[in-house]
C-alpha cells in the first residue's frame, strides 16, 4: 500500500476538455485530480481558442455533437451550477454565414441538418449585402495567397452558395469558461493542482496505477486520463501506448489574428460569424470593435508542424498576417491592413482525419480525450458528459472495442457511436481533413 495520495481519477490538463472532464467526472461521483504545469486553468491552447460555436461539420457525429454542445452553452450558468467568483463566460450568439466553394462544403452539411433537425437559411448575394453591410460577394477559388497575381484579379463571378446558421456564435472569453469549469468541478469535490508536470505515467501487470511528477511527487489513481492537448502525443509515448494506436496526433501551429473593423461597419454588433471557405478564412467579432480572422488551411498555406510543442514561434509572421489579412479584405474592402501585426499564435492537436480521439486505450485504465484538431472547444461538455459513459463502461468489464458504447445525447436525445472516435478507426474519409472537422 503506497502513501501517496489515491484518486479515482487523475486528469492530465485542465484546458477545457480536461477541466471539463473533471467536473462531469466528479458529478458522477468520481474523485478527480486535474493536473496542469501551466499555473492556471485554460492557459494552455485554450486560451488561445476561437471559442466558435458552429454546427457545420462534415460528418453525422460532428453535427449532431455541436448541436448538442450549443444547447450546453445556451444553458451555461444552469449547467455550471455554481457563479465564479470572477463571472460566468458569456455565449454570443451572433448567427453565422458559410460561404461555399467549388467543393459544395454545404451539399455535405444541409441534408445532415435536415436529417438532424438544424433550422438554416439558404442566401443569395442580395441577403448577403443587406445582411452584412460592407461585405464583396466576389467568387474567388481557390483561395491563393497574396504573392500570387490571380490573387489580385477582380472574381470573375459572384458567391452562389451561401448557407446562414442562426445558432451560431462564440464564447467571449474561453480562459474564463475554463475557470468556471473548474470552479463547477471544485464544488463536486473536484481538485486541480497547477505548476504541476506530469513526468511518467506508472503502470503494473498492464494497468495504470497513477502518474509521477517532475519535482518529484506521485499520485496514485484508478484511472489516468490523456487531455493534455498539443501535448497528448508526448503523454502517450510515456505512457508507451502510441504504437497500439492506428490514429496519432500531431501539433500544428496555427496563427489568428485581430484587426479593427473596417470604419464603414460596427462589426461587433452588426457582424457575424463568416465561415468563409471560397477564401479560406474564417472570421468573428471580437471586442473593442475588432475582428479576429483565422485560416483554414487552404492547401496554398504551408503547414508548421511542431515537433516539439514546449517549442515553437509564438511571433506573428509576416507572411501569414498579410495572406489572412488581405484576404479579409478581399471580403470586407474597407478593411485597412493595420501596420501593427495582432493575434495570437497557438497549437492544434490534431488528428489523422481532424476528428477527436475520445476513447480507451490498450493500457488497462489509461483513457484519451485528444485530437481535438482546432475544432472542439465548442464539445468540451458533451465529449465529457460521453466520455464519462465511456469509462464506466470499460470500467465495469464491457468491451468498448468489440461493441462500442452508444451514448444518448441528453438535450437532443440523439445517439452518438463512440466507435466513431475509435484510436483504431478507419481513417474517416467523410472528414474535411481540415479544421471545419
Ligand atoms: C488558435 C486556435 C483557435 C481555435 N478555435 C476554435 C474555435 O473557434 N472553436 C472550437 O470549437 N475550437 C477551437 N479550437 C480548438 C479548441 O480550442 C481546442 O480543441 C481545445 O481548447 C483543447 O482543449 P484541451 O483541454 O484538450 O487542451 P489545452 O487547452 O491545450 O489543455 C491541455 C493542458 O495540458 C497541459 N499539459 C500538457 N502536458 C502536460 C504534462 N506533462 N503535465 C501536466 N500538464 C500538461 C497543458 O499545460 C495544457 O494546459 C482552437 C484552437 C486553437 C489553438
Amino acid at each position: 500500500m503506497s502513501d501517496n495520495e489515491r484518486y479515482d481519477a487523475v486528469i492530465i490538463g485542465a484546458g477545457i476538455i480536461g477541466a471539463n472532464l473533471g467536473f462531469e467526472l466528479s458529478k458522477a461521483g468520481y474523485k478527480t485530480l486535474n493536473i496542469d504545469k501551466l499555473p492556471a486553468a485554460g492557459y494552455g491552447s485554450t486560451a488561445n481558442s476561437c471559442a466558435i460555436v458552429r454546427t457545420h461539420y462534415s460528418t453525422w457525429a460532428g453535427v449532431a455533437m455541436a448541436f448538442e454542445g450549443f444547447h450546453y452553452w445556451k444553458d451555461w450558468d444552469a449547467y455550471l451550477e455554481v457563479t465564479d467568483e470572477r463571472g460566468n463566460a458569456g455565449f454570443v450568439q451572433c448567427g453565422g454565414v458559410f460561404i461555399g466553394d467549388d467543393s459544395r462544403y454545404e451539399d455535405k452539411v444541409l441534408p445532415l441538418f435536415d436529417e438532424i433537425g438544424i433550422a438554416y437559411e439558404r442566401w443569395d448575394v442580395n441577403d448577403l449585402t443587406s445582411r452584412l453591410p460592407g461585405i464583396d460577394t466576389g467568387e474567388h477559388t481557390p483561395p491563393k495567397r497574396p504573392e500570387e497575381d490571380a490573387f489580385w484579379e477582380d472574381p470573375p463571378k459572384q458567391i452562389t452558395s451561401a448557407v446562414h446558421s442562426p445558432i451560431a456564435g462564440y464564447i467571449t472569453d474561453p480562459q474564463l469558461a475554463t475557470h468556471n469549469l473548474q470552479r463547477a468541478a471544485e464544488t463536486k469535490g473536484g481538485e486541480f493542482w497547477f505548476n504541476a508536470e506530469v513526468s511518467a505515467i506508472r503502470q503494473e501487470g498492464g494497468r495504470v496505477t497513477g502518474v509521477d511528477l517532475a519535482d518529484g511527487r506521485s499520485v496514485d489513481a484508478a484511472i489516468v486520463v490523456n487531455v493534455a492537448g498539443p501535448h497528448s502525443f508526448v503523454i502517450n509515448d510515456m505512457a508507451g501506448v502510441t504504437e497500439t494506436m492506428g490514429i496519432k496526433t500531431k501539433a500544428l501551429r496555427h496563427e489568428v489574428h485581430h484587426v479593427p473593423s473596417p470604419p464603414t461597419i460596427h462589426f461587433e454588433e452588426d457582424g457575424m460569424l463568416v465561415g468563409d471557405d471560397d477564401l479560406g478564412t474564417y472570421f468573428r467579432p471580437e471586442v473593442a470593435n475588432h475582428i479576429l480572422v483565422g485560416s483554414q488551411d487552404p492547401e496554398c498555406d504551408p503547414q508548421v508542424w511542431v515537433p516539439d510543442p514546449d517549442v515553437f514561434d509564438r511571433e506573428i509572421s509576416d507572411d501569414q498576417w498579410r495572406a489572412q489579412v488581405l484576404r479579409l479584405a478581399r471580403r470586407l474592402p474597407d478593411l485597412g491592413v493595420p501596420a501593427d501585426k495582432k493575434g495570437v499564435v497557438d497549437l492544434y492537436d490534431v488528428s489523422d482525419d481532424w476528428i477527436p480521439i475520445y476513447d480507451k486505450t490498450d493500457l488497462d485504465g489509461f483513457y484519451l480525450m485528444i485530437g481535438t484538431s482546432g475544432n472542439q472547444f465548442k464539445n468540451c461538455h458533451i465529449a465529457a458528459y460521453c466520455m464519462v459513459q465511456l469509462i464506466e463502461a470499460v470500467e465495469s468489464g464491457h468491451d468498448h472495442d468489440a461493441h462500442p458504447v452508444v451514448v444518448t445525447m441528453p438535450y437532443t436525445g440523439l445517439d452518438l457511436d463512440m466507435s466513431v472516435f475509435s484510436r483504431n478507426r478507419e481513417i474517416n474519409e467523410a472528414s474535411s481533413f481540415s479544421v471545419l472537422g
